[in-house]
């Protein structure tokens, strides 16, 4: 059986024992979670996150010593942040016009009195930008700082392609050890369907779905929206900007979206990620290791949907209009917050407080969502992974096309 039979049946099987979970006691639930469940799923979880620091840093050395010139690198780099900001903003406005005409938040049907939230501090965005360059890339890897690694990985890969033969024996170490890796990610692919399952049964018999009731409308808002953005504005993408067959790209990249919901996770889902762009969608290897990484770190669409959405029921919950120039200061303030969320569960709902403290909004709104959350950061996790590799994949056929001419 492929992979994708398997994780389509792990899936939708995760999704019945997960809702058989959340009806059945919350003793029976506990016990089969803390026994079962968790520790699988926790296991998957670390199998794939024991590979990304290096994944990421040995993939993006190769990459961009591949590209030559640091100059091509530049154009890339350009095109891809182009890419992420312009549809970021794109998912942000599909967000704000679903939640506007759905109206999730009608006024008095909603506690607001006595709900709490702790906001934490996310940092502010110049010193993420500063501290891109990192003072000691060592303690980047360990900490796993996604941005810091990629900055250290293109001043080595740019060093390799200058160096050319001078260093060709380190260069060929590198290319040895991406096929190591690559070769853990196959192994652990195969691990997949099993992870899959216990992550989802986990959360959704965790999340009940007995904490939908009066949320059923936001979370509707939010998925029309990631569907809305993810089956119309990518394949418009896939087809007019890179000449690809939409259909096709979901067919095969549907196993990485299926662990990006199952971990919730777009940066533990990386690896598989790049390695199915790079196999299964054919994007070349030197585009896919510094798209989707950069990705995976800065470029959440869905993250993107869910704040836009989420604002304006927070706003109508509490009776705040929103007007045009609110509007415009979110699509500012949530792209800002989506390149500043860190692929990780639920950082999606830290990063809102930002937004909500620059349009004036009760930040304890957040306190109404946070119940049914986890599942949507199932859900917008797939269409981050999605917005990564569709960018990928038309800046590499593009390339292709350039090559070929
Ligand atoms: N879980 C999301 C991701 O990893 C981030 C978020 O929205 O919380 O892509």
């Amino acid at each position: 059986m492929s992979l994708t039979k398997k994780i389509l049946i792990s899936l939708l099987l995760g999704v019945i024992v997960g809702i058989g979970l959340s009806i059945s006691s919350q003793e029976f639930f506990a016990s089969v979670d803390q026994y079962v469940l968790s520790p699988i799923g926790q296991l998957f979880i670390n199998l794939i996150m024991m590979l990304v620091v290096p994944i990421v840093f040995v993939s993006i050395v190769l990459g961009t010593a591949g590209l030559g010139e640091p100059a091509k690198l530049g154009k890339i780099g350009i095109q891809t942040i182009s890419f992420y900001l312009i549809t970021t903003a794109i998912a942000l406005s599909i967000g704000l016009g679903v939640g506007i005409i759905l109206e999730p938040g009608e006024e008095g049907v909603f506690p607001v009195n006595n709900v709490e939230y702790e906001e934490s501090m996310a940092p502010p965005i110049t010193e993420t930008l500063i501290n891109i360059i990192p003072k000691n890339p060592l303690e980047a890897m360990s900490s796993g700082d996604m941005l810091q690694i990629i900055a250290f990985a293109i001043f080595i890969g740019i060093a390799l392609a200058a160096l050319g033969e001078k260093t060709a024996g380190i260069h060929r170490l590198f290319e040895q050890a991406n096929e190591i890796l690559i070769f853990l990610v196959n192994l652990v692919m195969k691990a997949a369907p099993y992870g899959a399952f216990a992550l989802i049964a986990s959360a959704i018999g965790e999340a009940g779905l007995h904490a939908i009731g009066s949320m059923a409308m936001y979370m509707l808002a939010v998925i029309l929206a990631l569907v809305i953005h993810g089956g119309v504005i990518y394949p418009l993408a896939i087809k007019l900007l890179g000449k690809g067959n939409p259909i096709k790209f979901y067919k095969e990249f549907f196993p990485a979206m299926s662990v990006g919901f199952s971990t919730s996770s777009s940066s533990a889902t990386l690896p598989i990620a790049m390695q199915i762009a790079q196999e299964k969608l054919g994007i070349k290897k030197s585009i896919s290791s510094f798209v989707q990484p950069l990705g995976a770190t800065i470029n959440m669409d869905g993250t993107g949907i869910m704040q836009a959405v989420a604002t304006v029921f927070i706003a109508q919950v509490y009776a705040v209009p929103l007007g045009l120039n609110e509007m415009i200061m979110i699509i500012l303030m949530a792209t800002l917050a989506s390149v500043g969320t860190a692929g990780v569960p639920g950082v999606g709902l830290v990063m809102l407080a930002m937004v909500l403290n620059q349009i004036g909004l009760p930040v304890e709104g957040i306190a109404l969502i946070i119940g049914v959350d986890r599942l949507l950061d199932m859900l917008r996790t797939s269409l981050n992974l999605a917005g990564d590799a569709a960018c990928a994949y038309i800046i590499s056929e593009n390339e292709k096309r350039k090559e070929a001419a």
